[in-house]
């Protein structure tokens, strides 16, 4: 095969075509460096000036304060499960947690293991369908600080706005969302991403972090594991994703040649919605989220059996339309439609929703 397919992974996840040609062409030799990126030191005069780049890259489109501080850590968004409560919920305190889904699950379990927390709220009786309206949240003024998922990727289920939480820190896994729309960066202390989803390739985690956290940091952690280690060392204690911070570096020239974030966000909810009105126009698709809750990233449907979905995925992917397949957990179909995948594959994919009801309904 050397045609590219339309690929709905959830992530790893499409990449835009113009960075993979770029990445491509210089893949043997940086120009005027004649070596791959993938072969220089990370301290190199070379490396210093992609991540560079990277990080302008990320604070220009996000808007990220001078006060926070940009990390480029390995790991995984699973690992920020438990470096944000070994750094900032010390033995006596106590962290708020908003549960809307199974990603948000994954990190009070890890917080369980650092210290005290308190699920505010929790969304699983209704099936994960939707996020708590600020009058539903439990939250304590004491609290060391809030967790929630931006995106829960696997339910589809987004916030359209942050919760109001005070002076209390807001940290975010935005892993699914990150780069999608605007963010108010101030309004968080914490943000963190892997990149797989919609920033770049797999093993480099985006940390964005206020600085005035970083004193809240107890004495004793492992090095690795404290954040003062990336904050002094500039993300280069040890040997960082080069790769994948390069290919970041790229998507960032992409994305603000497209009009920045704010064009993005005009892109993505135009696909999404062409999706959620095919699903809207009959009885044969159910969308899982309500409403208000709709993820523009992962739009997760149901069909009226079983059966039908393992036949539809099946057929989608037959048709060069891939990855639609729920996750294991939830079952059902999942479109994830991230800022590089085309409006060309949602048409696709609408159109197959129709011509898969009409033989099937
Ligand atoms: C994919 C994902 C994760 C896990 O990311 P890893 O990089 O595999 O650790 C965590 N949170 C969300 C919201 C995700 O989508």
């Amino acid at each position: 095969m050397d045609e590219r397919i339309f690929n709905f992974s959830a992530g790893p996840a499409v990449l835009p075509v113009p960075v993979l040609e770029i990445a491509q062409r210089d893949l043997l030799a940086l120009p005027g460096v004649g070596m791959s990126v993938m072969e220089i030191s990370h301290r190199s005069k070379t490396f210093d000036e992609i991540f560079a780049k990277a990080e302008s890259g990320l604070r220009e489109l996000l808007g990220i304060p001078p006060n926070y501080r940009v990390l480029f850590l390995q790991g995984g968004a699973s690992l920020q499960f438990s470096m944000v409560p070994m750094n900032f919920l010390p033995g006596d305190a106590s962290a708020d947690y908003v549960i809307t889904g199974s990603w948000g699950k994954k990190a009070l379990k890890e917080a369980k293991r650092s210290g005290n927390v308190n699920v505010a709220a929790t969304m699983a009786d209704g099936g994960f369908t939707r996020v708590p309206e600020n009058e539903e949240l439990k939250l304590s003024p004491q609290a060391a600080y809030v967790h929630i998922t931006t995106n829960e990727t696997i339910e589809g289920v987004e916030w359209k706005q942050e919760p109001e939480v005070g002076d209390v820190p807001l940290v975010a896994d935005a892993s699914s969302d990150i780069l999608s729309h605007p963010i108010p960066i101030e309004k968080y202390g914490i943000i963190y991403a892997g990149a797989q989803k919609n920033m770049g390739p797999s093993g480099v985690t985006l940390v964005i972090l206020r600085d005035d956290l970083l004193k809240k940091i107890p004495d004793g952690l492992h090095t690795m594991l404290d954040y003062r280690t990336h904050v002094e060392n500039k993300s280069l204690y040890n040997t960082p994703n080069t790769w994948g911070i390069y290919i970041i570096s790229l998507i960032c020239d992409w994305l603000k040649e497209k009009g920045g974030l704010a064009g993005m966000h005009r892109e993505n909810e135009a696909k999404a919605q062409l999706i959620y009105d095919a699903i809207d126009a009959t009885e044969f698709y159910r969308g899982h989220a309500d409403h208000d809750s709709r993820s523009i990233m992962n739009v997760t449907f149901r069909l009226p059996n079983e059966e039908l979905e393992k036949k539809f995925s099946a057929e989608a992917t037959a048709q060069g339309l891939d990855g639609l397949k729920g996750h294991r957990s939830v079952g059902g179909i999942r479109a994830s439609i991230y800022n590089a995948f085309p409006l060309a594959g949602v048409k696709a994919l609408v159109a197959f929703m129709k011509e898969f009801e009409k033989n099937n309904g």
